[in-house]
């Protein structure tokens, strides 16, 4: 493993069972993420995207251990971390912290907002009550929030400001790597600028990595420098950014890609438009999981999963066609 690598993935899956009659026996399994791979290295913002149901926040859920694998690894600075007992994960989890899409559901509405900041340290045993209110206040400046918010409950802030707080939470401890599940998509455009030239700027003064998850394109095209994009559980294309928003190879990437509004008006983008729904992840389609969807599927997608295979310059695609 190379050295500047910071998470390793590795074929990670994550099942639950579903469970039916009268004894609730295992009837079946939603194949939420089914065998995905990918690293990230120190510094880098790695975009994970798709469609609502293909598994995205679940691979950003199962990599902090909020729920669990069903096979596969997860190595952080080469540590298994799913070989960690509940102490030495508790002791890692401070480098490793989340950022939700709705700060408010994660936010008491009965504790100020300061509090709820400087509670990850008092909890962890970092430092005293007096301390950590003081670093809550210098996280809620660096945030771009005032000291005096410190002591204001979450009813009164904006979407915006509310994200501002989830990201001064997830900063308290001085995590080396965050997982951003959709931080964004719940903002209006002009909050969601703000909020991602945050993450940037937070990044350069900060080292930061990021998994940054999101269903759109247009917004990870920012912010990150590698992306991956998923479909029904599965890894369909990665590579980095701007070779993939160059050179799309895979069906689907095209497809979401044709949405992506483009700034320079004489270069168009055919729309692609996907025919269907996303099919379920408790009985997904034989063979390639896109044929169902997919405008150039042939006989062979319907029956054989196309490999998962290395295109050069770090570029990965499973189509039968490429
Ligand atoms: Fe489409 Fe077939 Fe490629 Fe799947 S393998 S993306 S169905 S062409």
């Amino acid at each position: 493993m190379a050295s500047d690598v910071l998470l390793e993935v590795e074929d990670l899956r994550t099942y639950y069972p579903i469970r039916g009659g009268v004894l609730q026996r295992t009837i079946g399994q939603v194949k939420a993420v089914d065998g995905v791979s990918f690293v990230i290295r120190r510094g880098e913002t790695f975009g994970l995207v798709g469609e609502s149901g293909c598994g995205k926040s679940t691979v950003g859920r199962t990599i902090l251990r909020l729920v669990s694998k069903t096979s596969g690894s997860v190595k952080f600075r080469g540590t298994n971390i799913y070989e960690l007992n509940k102490a030495k994960l508790r002791g890692l989890r401070p480098q490793m912290q989340f950022v939700f899409q709705d700060p408010y559901s994660s936010l008491n509405p009965r504790v100020k907002v300061g509090d709820a900041i400087a509670e990850p340290l008092i909890d962890h045993g970092l430092c005293g009550k007096a301390e950590a209110m003081e670093r809550a206040k210098e996280v809620l400046q660096l945030c771009g929030m005032a000291p005096y918010h410190y002591d204001r409950y979450p009813h009164e802030f904006s979407g915006g400001q509310r994200q501002r707080i989830g990201i001064a939470r997830a900063l308290i401890l001085q995590p080396d790597f965050i997982i951003a599940d959709e931080p964004v998509s719940a903002l209006d455009v002009s909050i969601q600028a703000q909020i991602i030239n945050l993450f940037r700027d937070l990044q350069e003064a900060r080292g930061l990595t990021y998994l940054f998850i999101s269903h759109d394109l247009s917004i990870v095209e920012h912010l990150c420098t590698t992306i991956g994009v998923m479909y029904l559980g599965t890894m369909m294309e990665l590579g980095p950014k701007c070779e993939l928003f160059a050179n799309p190879l895979h069906p689907y990437t095209k497809a979401l890609l044709s949405a992506v509004p483009v700034s320079n008006p004489e270069t168009r983008r055919e729309r692609i438009v996907l025919k269907g729904d996303l099919p379920s992840p408790a009985n997904p389609p034989s063979g390639c999981k896109f044929h169902t969807r997919c405008p150039l599927a042939v006989e062979q997608c319907r029956t054989e999963v196309p490999d998962y295979r290395d295109m050069g310059g770090e570029h990965y695609v499973a189509c039968h066609l490429v």
